[in-house]
């Protein structure tokens, strides 16, 4: 059970590594000047933590001060090449389960890009804890991997309904859902669905569905055209990144990562090891996510403040850091020397833009228990039998029509890589050692035992090499699977 809340200005702060605790030091120190009185419990994950042996990256000290203070406000973590498996970024993301990464881009005074004039004003919504990035993978032979891309109704009703209050609050006028739908109609498909029906609840936010490729078209093409884009894990981290390059790059980026009971607060830019230590970089990424973290902890005056100011020193272009102007230039300032700058310009208000009003946000809590779908029927008509084998289609089809006879089940059909190969269509597949073996009920109306299954994998192992099972199940009448491409 989490720990109890300790105090809402107490803050865990880890510094980060490469150019993260340069940035963070900046943020902090302009927090700390609008005399919004944070304190700061400093810890550390990453590459420093990595190098003392644990391998996830995370030591238990930190854990239990984020369980404490519920707020985290970090720099980027590097993950080493040849130290810990995984990224300790994603794993304290997942730890807490924060399940909305909220990226906003907006046109910014003083930073000319090919977009500049457009009024680029936007977020992206990205599911943060399922999808591919849930890690799940197998290699399925010694040549085929397989990763599991894990989408489940109720982490989709969460990262809908947030979008749908991010906008709310932020006086939003339109959600858009990008999936792959058309191609993934069970994964995707259950954002979408899960979005179309939400969406009712808010009608006086427009809603519409796009498909990711298009999207991605679309926000290069006119990307005022959105407001705010929700979307599943992998989509939204490829098209964030896209958006922020239309403001003016990673050094403008910052987000959120949102969960009922923790948020974490970092640029969307990572450690730039090769900028570390120099004093250069743009902290700006770093300062907008402690702008949002303050309207998290309730402080609105301290971050319209501090936003305030940002854009001032933007706008009045008295200095800049070398992203903007190159690093050669001659004309790039100090990381120091910019933060000073906001510092100086704090109570001030820009002249060129207006920043937004924001209400408070409210996120969304559904019910802790894990299973939020209860069908009325449910019965399992099959199961897709995997194996490795470097028999072609044509010879082992034949082979497996002969295990099934006399059991419940019958081939009904093989495929690879998801493509119909047996029976035989005429097609012309290059087939790998991975095929899907497709075995149905010879009774229409039956439910599959899980003896018969059992039997008829033991027939099956005997003369191949299976290397994983799946049901095949039926909920409410509607196949809980997908056909192959060419399957009838
Ligand atoms: P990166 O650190 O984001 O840097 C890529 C490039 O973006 C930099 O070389 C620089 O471009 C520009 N850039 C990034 N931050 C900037 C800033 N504040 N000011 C100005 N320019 C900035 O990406 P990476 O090199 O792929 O990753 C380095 C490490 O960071 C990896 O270990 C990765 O795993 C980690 N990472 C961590 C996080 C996180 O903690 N959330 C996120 C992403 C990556 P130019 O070279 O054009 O000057």
């Amino acid at each position: 059970m989490p720990a109890p809340h300790t105090a809402p200005k107490t803050v865990t702060l880890i510094p980060g590594d490469g150019i993260g605790p340069e940035c963070i030091e900046s943020a902090r120190r302009i927090i700390d000047a609008t005399g919004v009185g944070i304190t700061w419990e400093v810890h550390h994950a990453g590459e420093r933590i990595f190098k003392q042996g644990i391998p996830s990256g995370v030591p238990t000290d930190t854990i239990e001060s984020i369980r404490r203070t519920r707020c985290v406000f970090k720099g980027p973590l590097g993950t080493p090449v040849g130290y810990g498996e995984k990224s300790a970024n994603v794993t304290l993301r997942k730890l807490f389960e924060t399940f909305a990464n909220i990226r906003p881009v907006r046109e910014l005074p003083g930073v000319r890009t090919p977009y500049s004039g457009r009024g680029i004003d936007l977020v992206v919504v990205r599911e943060n804890v399922e999808d591919l990035y849930a890690g799940i993978e197998h290699m399925q032979t010694p040549g085929v991997a397989q990763c599991l891309k894990l989408i489940s109704r109720k982490g989709c009703e969460k990262i809908v309904r947030l979008a749908f209050e991010l906008a709310r609050s932020e006086g939003r006028k339109s959600v858009a859902c990008a999936t792959k739908s058309n191609i993934m109609k069970l994964t995707e498909g259950m954002l979408k669905r899960t979005f179309e029906e939400i969406a009712q609840e808010y009608p006086d936010i427009q809603s519409w569905h796009i498909i990711v490729d298009n999207c991605a078209h679309q926000l290069v093409k006119k990307p005022e055209q959105f407001d705010v884009i929700v979307t599943t894990n992998m989509n939204g981290d490829i098209l964030s990144d896209l958006t922020s390059a239309l403001i003016g790059g990673l050094g403008f980026a910052p987000s959120a990562n949102l969960g009922n009971e923790v948020a974490i607060f970092e640029a969307v830019h990572g450690s730039a090891p090769k900028y570390a230590g120099k004093n250069v970089i743009n902290p700006t990424a770093v300062i907008g996510s402690g702008i949002m973290m303050l309207r998290h902890l309730g402080e609105f005056e301290a971050a319209a403040r501090i936003e305030n100011a940002l854009l001032v020193t933007l706008e009045e272009g008295k200095v800049k850091t070398g992203d903007v102007v190159g690093y050669d230039s001659g004309k790039a300032c100090t990381t120091t020397a910019f933060t000073d700058e906001i510092i100086k310009n704090l109570g001030r208000s820009p002249q060129t833009v207006t920043p937004r009003t924001y209400k408070p946000l409210r996120i969304p809590r559904i019910s802790p228990d894990p299973v939020v779908v209860r069908p009325t029927s449910r019965r399992v008509v099959g199961a897709d039998i995997f194996l490795e084998s470097g028999l072609l289609p044509d010879k082992l089809g034949p082979t497996l029509e002969a295990l099934a006879e006399g059991t419940p089940l019958k081939l009904k059909m093989i495929s690879n890589r998801g493509t119909q190969v047996y029976p035989d269509k005429g097609t012309l597949i290059d087939c790998v050692d991975h095929y899907r073996c497709r075995f149905v009920l010879r009774d229409e109306s039956g439910d599959l035992k899980d003896a018969d299954l059992m039997a008829l994998l033991g027939r099956v192992a005997a003369q191949h090499r299976w290397v994983h099972v799946e049901k095949l199940p039926e909920f409410d009448g509607q196949p809980g699977f997908t056909k192959a491409q060419g399957e009838d």
